[in-house]
């Protein structure tokens, strides 16, 4: 395995550089052992990250651009991710904790983002308004400016991939603030924009604290325009301090996204959807398939295929989990585990059935066993909270709009699924879902092409798909008089 550096620096302003408020151990979830160290930035460092981005916009270097110019160098960012997949994935792997093949997977994932917005960005045109034969009018759609980028924990690579791309495609310049307890992989979009050539300062890192550096940088005067990933109370810190000077903000926030399952459904063919929904990066996935809401006459088949995936499931170190498989990694630390474990204890203690796992696992990291409660009710706190963790809650119902009442039952909205063999059912329950997407037949069905974003507290604004590219632009409309009419 490659030797990893014992100490990691920020990037500004084209610089690798210390962070004034020290350093923060990253510690590898799989073990408990420290992998590194990593500079922590203060509120000093995200102003000179914000100042650097804010001249290379004003030069005009980026907007003045011809777009397709632009797009190239956005996708050969990509190329570089691609081209340092086993060092990024591995560095993902350890830090995080999922295992190396999904790592491997979001590094992919992540440099698919830079060539479809590379793509993207010599799409947007404006209109030509008729106003009579005396104007002449049009508009065009400008960046925004400094784009600010906050991103979590759970998917480091591909969510700053995800913004990055867009943000740099549509002409801005950008200040990421990754997450704190898995900066690591960040360090290559860094390295990919100094292989790039992006004039320095287009492109900053600034790992810190969020209630520091976070902070900082979502109340910094000088950003034009924030995208925030993370959670509801966080989200609404940062949309509250964006709104003081009046910048718009994208929030991808949390879910706790439910699958109706109707009687005719295939649940041979669910039990890939019920692994990768739930199990997938340790259930740490805003869109994760938390619940599952099945017809009562297919109830107990269901169970038993969800507890006997949970249980076939290999659970230890991500890092040695190289192949495609049914396995699952350590959750991100262990006070996120411990807190799990406390959201089963009061679903049990509220009259929930643990079918399966429940319990943090006697060995070094933060691993929970994957976890299937059942005789879930509505009104649980489980059935509402969203737990972030390898824990499905099951529960039941007997008319179909019983179901939609179930899953639109919580304060979030950002997917949601329904399994039947029967197309206009299936069109009918997605009409009736309150979320952002709805999957059919398929859990996470879609792509980077596909608008993704939140109804009610699951946030607004949305990422992938052509819709993103509106979160990164104004429209500025160009109106000439024209002489002598
Ligand atoms: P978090 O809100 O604690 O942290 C996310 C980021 O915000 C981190 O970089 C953190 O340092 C920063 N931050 C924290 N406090 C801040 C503040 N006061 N001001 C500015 N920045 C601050 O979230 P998390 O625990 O890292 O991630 C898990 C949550 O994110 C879950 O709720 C999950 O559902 C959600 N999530 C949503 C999506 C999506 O696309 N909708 C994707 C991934 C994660």
């Amino acid at each position: 395995m490659q030797k990893i550096k014992s100490y990691w620096q920020n990037f500004i302003d084209g610089d690798w550089v210390d962070g004034a408020s020290g350093r923060i151990d990253i510690v590898n979830p799989g073990n408990g052992d420290i992998l590194a160290q990593h500079a922590l930035a203060d509120a000093a460092d995200v102003d000179r990250a914000v100042q650097a981005a804010k001249r290379v916009h004003a030069s005009g270097v980026l907007t003045d651009m011809r777009p397709v110019e632009r797009g190239r160098m956005v996708q050969a960012m990509g190329q570089y991710l691609i081209d340092h997949r086993d060092e990024i994935a591995t560095m993902l792997s350890l830090e995080q904790g999922k295992p190396l093949w999904e790592a491997q997977v979001e590094v992919a994932g992540a440099a698919r983002y830079f060539e479809y917005f590379g793509n993207q960005a010599e799409t947007l045109e404006g209109r030509s308004i008729p106003l009579g034969a005396g104007y002449f009018d049009f508009t065009t759609n400008e960046p925004y400016g400094v784009s600010a980028q906050i991103i979590p924990w759970n998917f480091p690579v591909e969510m700053t991939a995800r913004s990055l791309s867009a943000g740099l495609a549509t002409g801005n310049t950008v200040v990421v603030k990754p997450p704190e307890m898995t900066p690591l992989s960040n360090a290559w979009f860094g390295h990919a924009a100094e292989s790039v050539g992006w004039p320095k300062g287009t492109v900053n890192l600034v790992c810190g604290h969020g209630h520091e550096a976070g902070a900082a940088l979502s109340a910094h005067p000088d950003i034009n325009q924030v995208v925030f990933t993370g959670s509801v109370a966080t989200g609404i810190a940062i949309a509250s301090a964006a709104a003081k000077n009046v910048v718009p903000c994208v929030l991808e926030l949390g879910g706790k996204s439910a699958a109706i399952v109707h009687s005719d459904a295939d649940l041979e063919a669910m039990e890939t959807d019920i692994r990768k929904g739930i199990f997938t990066n340790a259930g740490q996935v805003c869109s994760a398939m938390s619940r599952i809401i099945v017809h009562e006459s297919r109830h107990d088949e269901l169970v038993q295929r969800a507890v006997s995936i949970a249980e076939s499931l290999s659970v230890g170190p991500g890092i040695e989990r190289t192949q495609f498989g049914a396995n699952m990694g350590p959750m991100i630390s262990v006070a996120q585990r411990d807190r799990a474990v406390s959201l089963v204890s009061e679903a049990v203690s509220q009259g929930a059935a643990l079918s399966a796992g429940g319990r943090a696992m006697n060995i070094p990291g933060a691993f929970l066993e994957p976890t299937v409660l059942t005789e879930v009710h509505p009104n649980m706190t489980i059935a509402k909270t969203e737990v972030f963790g390898p824990v499905l809650s099951v529960l039941t119902f007997r008319e179909d709009n019983e179901a939609i009442e179930i899953a639109n039952g919580t304060e979030y909205g950002l997917v949601g699924g329904v399994f039947t063999r029967d197309v206009d059912r299936a069109t009918q329950v997605a009409r009736q879902i309150r979320a952002g997407q709805v999957y059919v037949n398929e859990w996470f069905a879609g792509g980077v092409e596909t608008p993704f974003g939140g109804y009610g507290k699951s946030g607004y604004g949305r990422e992938k798909g052509r819709e993103a590219l509106w979160n990164y632009v104004q429209t500025k409309n160009i109106a000439i008089k024209l002489k002598g009419s």
